[in-house]
């Protein structure tokens, strides 16, 4: 476990995504293991399209152990499951997919949670961008009106295939067309962005990134990063992630958005793909957040 314990570094909400092997409750436990005060979670089996509803005793015990380990419910960002594609061309997928991602609002809210965060879409060569676009707002308004409170953010991505969100411009452009604006959010993966073409990887871009998308989306919408180097180099369109440092991505945007106020109060979480070094990443981070 790091030396600084869950919850004492309130600035910076830093964390991984976590395994619910076991059950749900299991989550807020296994983020606070690695030193957490953040953490991501997958609300059902993510390669499937439903599963069980909660039984109402684990629905206690996460909300317990979430409170009991003093994790703040915005430093919680779950993440929708891998079948979901709301602009799908096939009309059987794009309901499955609707009725899929608005189980999961509704699983977010049971648990008392704020967001729900899962990649805008792929039109598969069937629609034009603008189209595919228009289609997943329009199914956001839906969910919305059908569902509550839970803020819908949508994430990044490399532009792997026809996947949507690989430009700020995408995103913003979902935001204008949905209505209720308090409900709409967008969490950055920093592999994704870098691998669309961002390039973070020095001070110069850094700056410069986030300066374009505080002009094209605005910070105010940001509600979580997924912090991840890169595998394959900036422009690769390619979503393989790498432990930080250890990518084409480097450090310094990490060093840099730990002395950054935009990021914080945000959950920031890691997808790097070696669970066990988790807490070094942390500490880490949190030594970076330590420097100003
Ligand atoms: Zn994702
Ligand atoms: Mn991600
Ligand atoms: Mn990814």
């Amino acid at each position: 476990m790091s030396d600084i314990p869950a919850g004492k570094s309130p600035n910076y909400l830093i964390g991984a995504h976590v395994s619910t092997a076991g059950g749900v409750d299991n989550a807020p436990k296994n983020a606070y293991r690695i030193g957490a005060n953040a953490f991501a979670l997958f609300l059902k089996n993510q390669r499937r399209w439903f599963d069980k509803p909660y039984p109402p005793k684990k629905v206690e015990a996460f909300k317990r152990n979430l409170n009991s380990l003093g994790f703040l419910i915005d430093s919680v960002l779950p993440h929708g499951g891998y079948l979901i594609n709301l602009c799908s061309p096939d009309p059987q997928k794009a309901e499955k997919s609707y009725l899929a991602l608005k189980d999961e609002i509704e699983r977010a809210h049971l648990l008392g949670l704020k967001y729900i965060n899962f990649h805008p879409g792929a039109h598969l060569g069937k629609y034009t961008e603008r189209e595919a676009l228009e289609i997943i707002a329009e199914r956001i308004n839906r969910l919305i009106e059908e569902t509550e409170q839970v803020v819908l953010v949508l994430e990044t991505t490399a532009g792997q295939g026809s996947n949507l969100g690989y430009r700020f411009e995408h995103l913003a452009q979902i935001i204008e067309l949905v209505e209720d604006k308090s409900r709409v959010g967008v969490c950055i993966d920093t592999c994704h962005i870098f691998a669309a073409g961002y390039d973070i990887s020095t001070e110069k871009g850094y700056f410069q990134v986030f300066q374009e998308f505080e002009e094209v989306v605005g910070f105010k919408y940001l509600k979580g990063v997924h912090l991840n180097d890169s595998k394959t180099p900036l422009g690769s369109r390619k979503d393989r992630h790498a432990p930080l440092g250890e990518g084409y991505i480097g450090l310094t945007p990490f060093r840099l958005m730990m002395v950054d106020n935009r990021f914080e109060g945000i959950p920031l979480i890691l997808e790097t793909p070696e669970p066990h070094r988790w807490p070094q990443e942390i500490k880490l981070l949190r030594e970076f957040s330590l420097l100003r």
